[in-house]
């Protein structure tokens, strides 16, 4: 009769304690999310995430088209200067599993030299437009020295605010902080306005779900 009493107990303990006791009460409360912004650098929208960021005092990925780099080569020179990981977007955005081996290779080659050139640091990783890579597009990156971020070992989540159509402020939000675990990789876009709109609200619901955040290369080293 002992054991089944106690399980009665618990239950009803559980149900007394409501899901925000339960969340603090977990073992495992770190909480690391990795957030990437893709597309930058762009003219009104870095320098007011960069502000925002520098003020929650946390780091990010920019994943940048080296074009963007090359137009507003300031703008990722501020973006490092503030602690952030710049990465190799490619450098027009293609689609690169339509192109031969030497234009996948030249467009990874020329984001990388425009990251370089631009801020005095190689990008840490690459990553392909519409994450569209396979192992030829991962042998060009790896012979321009940079790795495809392995997105697919972590929990992923996009909140699709590319599609600027369909997806409100209020999606963004609700994507960026729902069901997040340890290791989540949150994919959000430079250039759209709603989400660095919705950018403090989203960092504030993390900081409150006990997420710390990291960049790409902190996430694959396992620090912090
Ligand atoms: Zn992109």
């Amino acid at each position: 009769m002992k054991t089944p009493h106690i399980a009665l107990v618990f239950s009803f303990a559980l149900l007394l304690s409501g899901p925000r006791q339960l969340l603090a009460s977990e073992p495992t409360a770190m909480k690391r999310v990795s957030l990437v912004f893709d597309d930058g650098p762009v003219v009104d929208q870095t320098d007011r995430m960069l502000a925002i960021l520098a003020k929650e005092n946390i780091h990010v990925n920019f994943c940048y088209i080296g074009k963007n780099v090359d137009a507003h080569p300031e703008l990722a020179r501020h973006a490092l200067a503030a602690g952030h990981e710049l990465n190799d977007h490619s450098y027009t955005h293609p689609h690169l599993k339509t192109l031969s081996d030497a234009e996948v290779h030249a467009e990874i080659q020329k984001c990388f030299s425009a990251i370089e050139h631009t801020t005095g640091k190689k990008p840490g990783w690459f990553w392909a437009p519409f994450l569209e890579s396979d192992a030829r597009i991962e042998a060009q990156a790896n012979e321009v020295g940079l790795s495809h971020f392995p997105y697919q070992k972590y929990h992923f989540i996009s909140t699709d605010d590319w599609n600027t159509k369909v997806t409100t402020g209020a999606m963004i939000h609700q994507r960026a902080t729902t069901g997040i675990t340890d290791r989540t990789v949150i994919l959000c876009h430079e250039w759209v306005p709603d989400t660095l709109a919705q950018l403090p609200g989203i960092i504030a619901e993390l900081k409150k779900q006990g997420c710390v955040f990291v960049t790409f290369s902190e996430l694959a080293h396992g620090a912090p």
